[in-house]
């Protein structure tokens, strides 16, 4: 019996797992489909407090595990497939096996989506990126690519303006799907220039381990051109890691986890952390906030049902 089972091992995972192997609880973390989170896709984090020369996304993570274990946090390899929360003790299961747990914190996570061709996963962290926040300020005075056609594609288009010299936004679509007033804003922005309707065929140049040009392909005329860009945002939503929690556990429309009154889902005794609950923020730091205020939710929770 696992006084708490921490899903997922990212920064609010490993957070949490800190926090409660300090609260000598000593929880058991599943790594997930991606251990280590979306950190492990960056390079430099320049934002984390604490780190004023930086320090690489991977080696953070790997500091937060050590620091994890130090204190006595298992973990064990392999992704949920299964949780029964209808009664206490949970149970999680991951393949064959099954750990009963009397506190449960999800902590699984949002994938960003990707457009699926082969270069962009191999020059992610060097040029590719999800994250205008954490990556814009390598691109200071250089021509860029943004893609999407959402929200997020907008906001971070207009973000990148305040580094990059040029940002080309570029949507498969004529229309778009991103709100008029953040349309308009993107719009009115002299810095962005608009391609549509264009799809990214491929990214170059992988064997010089950087982005050199994006290779567009209009999907009305099949004509193809090359755009000379330094680096490429992909910004074409995120899916939070949910499935296995539907029909159980509350969510919103896009499948993120409902949290109130701290990091409570609505079965008491299962708490959410991170992206897995939060599409707004998403950063390395409130993702870690989150993780500890879901430790010390579920160590409550213990205290208070005499654990
Ligand atoms: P989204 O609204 O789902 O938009 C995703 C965009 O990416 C769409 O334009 C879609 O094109 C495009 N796309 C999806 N898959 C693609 C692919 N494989 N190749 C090329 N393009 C692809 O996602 P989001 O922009 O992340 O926004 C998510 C939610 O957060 C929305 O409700 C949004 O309003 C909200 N949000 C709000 C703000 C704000 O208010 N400041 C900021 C960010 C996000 P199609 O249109 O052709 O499907």
């Amino acid at each position: 019996m696992h006084n708490v089972v921490i899903i997922g091992s990212g920064c609010a995972g490993l957070t949490a797992a800190i926090y409660a192997a300090r609260a000598n609880l000593k929880p058991l973390v599943i790594d997930g489909y991606e251990p280590g989170g979306q950190l492990t896709l960056t390079t430099m984090v320049e934002n984390f407090p604490g780190f004023p020369e930086g320090i690489l996304g991977p080696e953070l993570i790997e500091r937060m595990r050590k620091q994890a274990q130090h204190f006595g946090a298992e973990f064990r390899a392999g992704a949920v497939t299964g949780v029964d929360f209808s009664k206490r003790p949970f149970h999680v299961t991951v393949a064959k096996e099954h750990f009963p747990a009397k506190t449960v914190i999800v902590a699984a996570g949002a994938s960003a989506r990707m457009l699926g061709i082969d270069a962009e996963r191999q020059l992610i962290g060097h040029g590719v990126s999800t994250c205008a926040t954490c990556d814009g300020f390598f691109f200071r005075g250089k021509e860029i690519a943004v893609v999407g056609g959402g929200d997020t594609a907008m906001e971070e288009a207009i973000f990148l303006t305040r580094f990059a010299s040029r940002v080309h936004l570029i949507h498969r679509r004529q229309e778009f799907r991103a709100t008029k007033i953040m349309l308009d804003r993107a719009r009115a922005n002299e810095k962005i220039h608009f391609i549509t309707p264009a799809v990214v065929e491929d990214i170059s140049d992988v064997s010089k381990n950087s982005v050199e040009t994006a290779l567009l392909r209009n999907p009305e005329t099949g004509q193809t051109t090359e755009l000379p860009v330094e680096g490429v945002f992909v910004a074409i939503g995120h899916e939070p890691n949910t499935k296995v929690f539907r029909s159980i556990l509350d969510m919103d429309e896009n499948g993120y986890l409902s949290t109130l009154n701290g990091s409570k889902t609505n079965i008491p005794g299962v708490f959410a952390a991170g992206d897995v609950q939060d599409h707004r923020y998403r950063q390395a730091v409130t993702a870690a906030g989150s993780g500890c205020m879901a430790a010390m939710d579920a160590e409550k929770f213990l205290e208070a049902s005499g654990h």
